[in-house]
């Protein structure tokens, strides 16, 4: 191996949490290599909530004023009863969050958010990106890992990460625990331009509208030229992966009976893209040797706290940080970033399960959930969140 390639980290992935990783560790003065199978580094278009936790890592990463250009920042977190049209929380984020937990609560175009990571990946001057290059398997050698493509080039690096995603095909050979959780929930996401969005809903505001087993979200995008919806429901249908186009007749049909305001967003929308939701059970063996995971390959979780690529992002400050500190010696930095991540993230992954049944409630349970939410002052309601955004509680 040349002296560069024992310290090179490859990562198979460039995803959010592939790129995070990779200019994280450039900033540590590491080299990186990402691999990424699809034609060109990209994200889908679609938005992304950052909580305070997010602009934390994007410090770490030398990226706020980046993102701050690009990102929105709502006045309010809104929560609405899908039927009823009653609203059950306002939380004003803009007023309390900075002073709280010393950063906002920001809303951004996924495109935008991984085009930033990119081009701080490439002013770094120390990754290497490989797009259309597909992670087959690699092989640990007493001073490295060997990466094989499906195009049949060989890599040698000191370590390998696997940020590739929820269908990770490196957590494979490191957990061994089969496919992930089909949740049964599906959703449909799609993005407006905002003079599409009727007057009463075009709202400076994170919002959801909770229904029996489903719900809705809308945000504003891009200085609020566009509205970011995500559609939610129980479904029996299933399709692998994502990024497939959804059927609104479906969609009609599962928010049947929701308070107009709700529908009118529907109604809007002539073409929704479908994911299927999944996540897994929490681990805490995501490393082995100098092989880790990273990001969802490690701890998939559902939508419902907003923190996947949050927590993607945090794995990727504290892998670096590990990594610097035990001087190169990766299995032992590789063991303790796992160590100081996966508690936080297991209680990411369970608690996003429970916020997926209280969105979706019915009947009495509705009923409770309504009058939990009702009952909360602002502040309450902040510091329900603290454990997530607060930045004592992120691991370094
Ligand atoms: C509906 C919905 C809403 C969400 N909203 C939010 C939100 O508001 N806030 C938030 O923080 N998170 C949110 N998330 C979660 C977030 O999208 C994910 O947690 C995040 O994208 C994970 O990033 P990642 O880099 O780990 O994985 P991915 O984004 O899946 O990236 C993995 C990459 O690896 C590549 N890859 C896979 N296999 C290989 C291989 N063998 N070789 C090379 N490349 C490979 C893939 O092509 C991909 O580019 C949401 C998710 C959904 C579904």
């Amino acid at each position: 191996m040349s002296a560069d390639d024992t310290s090179r980290v490859l990562v198979s992935g460039g995803g959010i949490g592939g790129l995070a990783a990779a200019l994280a560790l450039a900033r540590a003065g590491r080299p990186a290599t990402v691999f990424e199978q699809t034609e060109t580094f990209k994200e889908i278009g679609a938005g992304i909530q950052l909580g305070p936790n997010a602009f934390h890592t994007f410090d770490a990463l030398g990226i706020t004023d980046k993102v701050n250009r690009l990102a929105s920042f709502p006045d309010d977190i809104v929560a609405m009863d899908a039927l009823s049209g009653e609203r059950l929380v306002q939380l004003p984020v803009a007023r309390l969050f900075p002073q709280r937990f010393g950063r906002p609560y920001g809303l951004i175009h996924r495109a935008d958010l991984h085009a930033i990571l990119l081009e701080a990946c490439r002013e770094s001057g120390r990754v290497t990106l490989h797009a259309a290059t597909k992670v087959q398997d690699h092989e640990e050698t007493p001073d490295g890992v060997v990466v094989r493509t499906h195009q049949g080039q060989t890599y040698s690096g000191a370590a390998l990460i696997g940020a590739d995603g929820l269908w990770s095909t490196l957590r494979a050979g490191i957990v061994g625990d089969g496919k992930p959780r089909v949740s049964g929930h599906i959703a449909y996401r799609a993005v407006l331009r905002a003079d599409e969005v009727p007057d009463s809903n075009r709202l400076n505001a994170m919002v959801v509208w909770m229904g029996p087993k489903y719900h809705l979200v809308h945000y504003p995008l891009r200085g609020n030229e566009l509205f970011n919806l995500v559609a939610v429901f129980h479904s029996d249908r299933y399709e692998d992966g994502w990024d497939t186009y959804g059927d609104p007749e479906e969609l009609h049909l599962r928010f049947q009976g929701a308070h107009p305001l709700v529908l009118g967003m529907l109604e809007k929308i002539e073409s929704w893209r479908m994911w299927v939701l999944c996540d897994r059970e929490p681990v805490a063996n995501w490393s082995k040797g100098r092989v880790t995971l990273l990001g969802d390959a490690a701890h998939p979780m559902l939508q419902y706290l907003a923190q996947g690529a949050c927590m993607a992002m945090e794995d990727a400050v504290c892998l670096a940080g590990k990594v610097q500190a035990h001087r190169g010696d990766m299995a032992a930095a590789f063991l303790d970033y796992q160590q100081a991540r996966y508690l936080r993230t297991a209680r990411t992954q369970l608690t996003a399960r429970l916020y997926g049944h209280a969105y979706h409630a019915a009947g009495a349970t509705r009923d409770l959930r309504n009058a939990f939410l009702g009952a909360r002052t602002a502040e309450q309601t902040m510091e329900s969140m603290a454990w997530m955004y607060d930045p004592k509680e992120i691991p370094r």
